[in-house]
């Protein structure tokens, strides 16, 4: 037993107190899934699935103190549509609720201005929410659609698929470090990289385009390292990583290398889809790649389970095993409550 002082994380705050509740109540047929994935999936026809996920942004926590309204209404939407993405859904509607310091019709203006931009971009329309006064929060739960059956959940990878991640790791990070003054970064180089920790693009197509192609996909929100392993407990696999894999960019790639692995392997706020599929989708991926002029890299597999633990094996660019002390300090990845 824990005593009420013990320090528990976000995850097993949320299976003690709620998930067990949750799976307690013998949730009606129509709910396909709830807790644990992107989103939950309810049956919405007998041919379509409604997911759903809801984000929330609190100032100070999530953004700085006086960020900008336009970009934050932007980021708000989008983190919750890379959750859709995640699960291969398209964009239905939203709901937004606000807690909101003071009614600043300025400040209202560009967040609504942002917000609609992406709004607009992924046809997602918003239908509802709740505004009071409060210390700055954004709530959005975003609704999407699927074809019955077909939502790519956590649990669905197998021994011996390949791991894909989406895009380039670790910017967000380097931007974060940047602007907090952890690492000096020239600024035309945080100038390239900076919309990448300010403006994620939810990858909405990669999705829609790996249903029936991968066999799980997450949306990379608080480091690969840390989200991979809830494909692995779900799936139960374990995984190999090949470090040198990871795919960074130009600007990344001029960090000290140590630098690097720890930015790409688990730096937060990435929004890029990992994924697994089966070795015989490779040419399938590589088409997709070429479709969506995005880039999808290979960076290692997944293994048959050693124990319980959702297990991550970091290898070199020789292909050994990193030390145990190297791979922990890797695997730093965010909780919000440790
Ligand atoms: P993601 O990073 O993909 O948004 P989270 O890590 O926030 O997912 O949440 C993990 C799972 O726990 C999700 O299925 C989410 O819906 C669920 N969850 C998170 N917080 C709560 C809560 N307070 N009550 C019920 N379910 C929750
Ligand atoms: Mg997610």
């Amino acid at each position: 037993m824990h005593s009420s002082s013990d320090p528990i994380g976000e995850f097993e705050l949320i299976q003690r107190f709620f998930k067990t509740g949750a799976d307690a109540m013998n949730p009606k047929s129509e709910i396909g899934l709830g807790i644990g994935d992107d989103c939950a999936l309810i049956q919405a026809s007998s041919n379509e699935e409604i997911a759903i996920t809801t984000d929330m942004l609190v100032e100070g926590r999530h953004f700085f103190v006086g960020a900008d309204p336009e970009l934050l209404g932007r980021k708000a939407l989008a983190v919750n549509l890379s959750d859709l993405a995640a699960m291969g859904a398209t964009p239905l509607g939203f709901t937004l609720a606000l807690a909101l310091p003071d009614a600043d019709q300025v400040w209202l203006e560009a967040f609504s201005k942002g917000l609609f931009s992406i709004a607009k971009q992924f046809s997602c329309s918003l239908i509802g929410g709740d505004t009071t006064a409060g210390p700055l929060t954004i709530s959005i739960t975003a609704l999407g659609t699927l074809p019955k059956g077909e939502a790519i959940q956590r649990s669905g990878a197998k021994p011996g698929d390949d791991i894909w991640v989406s895009g380039e790791l670790g910017d967000a990070r380097l931007a974060l470090a940047a602007l907090r003054h952890e690492i000096s970064l020239p600024e035309v180089d945080l100038k390239q990289i900076e919309h990448r920790m300010h403006q994620p693009i939810p990858r909405v197509e990669l999705g829609t385009h790996l249903r029936g192609v991968a066999t799980a996909a997450l949306d990379i929100s608080d480091g690969l390292l840390g989200d991979l392993k809830h494909i692995l407990s779900q799936s139960k696999v374990d995984a190999q990583i090949r470090i040198d894999q990871l795919p960074k960019s130009a600007i990344l790639l001029k960090q000290d290398s140590s630098i690097q692995n720890q930015f790409a392997a688990c730096g937060g706020d990435d929004y890029e889809i990992c994924f697994t599929a089966d070795k015989h989708q490779r040419d399938a991926i590589e088409h997709i790649s070429k479709t969506l002029n995005l880039p999808l890299t290979r960076i290692g597999q997944t293994i048959a389970i050693k124990s319980d633990a959702a297990n991550i094996e970091i290898l070199n660019s020789d292909g050994k095993p990193l030390s145990d002390a190297e791979t922990l300090s890797l695997m730093k990845s965010f909780d919000h409550f440790k």
